[in-house]
């Protein structure tokens, strides 16, 4: 399950595919994060 890193929900949506990994936006917070190999990684927001 993926959860946001922000807020621990789980309510995630894909948004698009970054230049090597997918992307996915918290619903709740519009926090956009990447899944890497390493763990999640949070991204600044827009
Ligand atoms: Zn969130």
């Amino acid at each position: 399950m993926i959860q946001c890193q922000e807020c621990q929900t789980d309510t995630i949506v894909k948004n698009g595919i970054g230049p090597e990994k997918q992307r996915y936006q918290c619903k709740s917070c519009s926090g956009n994060f990447i899944i890497a190999d390493s763990g999640i990684t949070t991204l600044q927001p827009s």
